[in-house]
């Protein structure tokens, strides 16, 4: 980002003048001053707006590892009950402690699930997925992301010493690297999915200006069978006039701290006053 440039975070709901920060892997630009969000965080915030009209009735919502993120801006829909939940190996906020394999919910009782960066971690990503496909309500809804190369198989080894996985997945807690296939695990248990790219619903200026990696999917699933309609954009809307209101606003404040440096004459230099006042000391004995 360079120097004077103004950007929107999605989590934060605020311009942002202050350089982004690196992220994981010394990514740069990635993390929010304010928030500390990342890319992923900020198209979340967005993916929810969007949404946000077909999230008007949820009752239980579902955050497996939560982050500061997301429990800011799933807080905001003020859902009857909200569950975080992890497995407690960092000190991440959460509600109770539980695995994916074995979620301590109901069948069928989650309004919207969050699923961010998980099944990745997970040996038995199997069960994992028969368990979203289990908790989810008839209408509910999950956001799902993965780390994933398209064109390729899933790369996979529970059993890969540290060293390895960090090569081969990215990350020492990392099992696999999803490929084509992710999809069809998906489908496997029942689960319809709609995929989204950043680039495809904003356009790369918008994702520049928002500071969203163009191309990093996230899966809108339900219960299958039918296929998960294209998300529907009026909460665009609002976003969009937030941003607009925020700019004009701004824009407003900057012509008048203008127009006030400008209407201000700077002071003349001593000699010249006393100069003036010599002369006009003169004109006046004059007369
Ligand atoms: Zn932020």
């Amino acid at each position: 980002m360079g120097a004077g440039e103004i950007h929107y975070c999605t989590v934060c709901r605020q311009l942002v003048k202050r350089p982004f920060r690196p992220g994981p892997n010394g990514r740069p630009g990635a993390r929010c001053p304010r928030c500390r969000g990342l890319e992923r965080h900020r198209f979340f915030a967005l993916l929810l707006d969007l949404i946000g009209p077909q999230l008007t009735h949820v009752e239980t919502v579902l955050d497996i590892a939560p982050t500061p993120q997301s429990i800011s801006c799933l807080s905001a829909l003020e859902p009857s009950r909200y569950l975080r939940l992890d497995l407690g190996l960092d000190n991440r906020l959460v509600d109770a402690l539980g695995d994916i394999t074995r979620l301590p919910v109901r069948d069928a009782c989650v309004d919207l699930l969050v699923c961010y960066h998980v099944l990745e971690h997970v040996p038995d990503d199997h069960a994992a997925i028969a368990e979203l496909a289990r908790v989810l309500s008839p209408g509910g809804l999950a956001l799902v992301q993965v780390p994933i190369r398209f064109g390729t198989t899933t790369d996979e080894d529970p059993s890969a010493p540290e060293a390895e996985r960090v090569v081969r997945f990215g990350q020492a807690d990392h099992v696999r690297y999803y490929g084509d296939d992710f999809e069809d695990r998906l489908a496997r248990h029942g689960l319809a999915f709609h995929r989204i790219l950043p680039a495809d619903l904003l356009g790369p200026a918008l994702c520049d200006y928002l500071k969203v990696e163009h191309a990093e999917p996230v899966w809108v699933v339900r219960r299958g069978p039918a296929p998960v309609e294209p998300v529907a954009f009026p909460g665009l809307i609002s976003l969009h006039d937030a941003m607009l209101t925020q700019l004009a606003n701004r824009t407003r404040e900057r012509d008048r701290a203008r127009r006030r440096v400008e209407g201000q004459r700077p002071p003349r230099p001593l000699q010249v006053r006393i100069a003036d006042r010599v002369r006009a000391s003169v004109r006046a004995r004059r007369s």
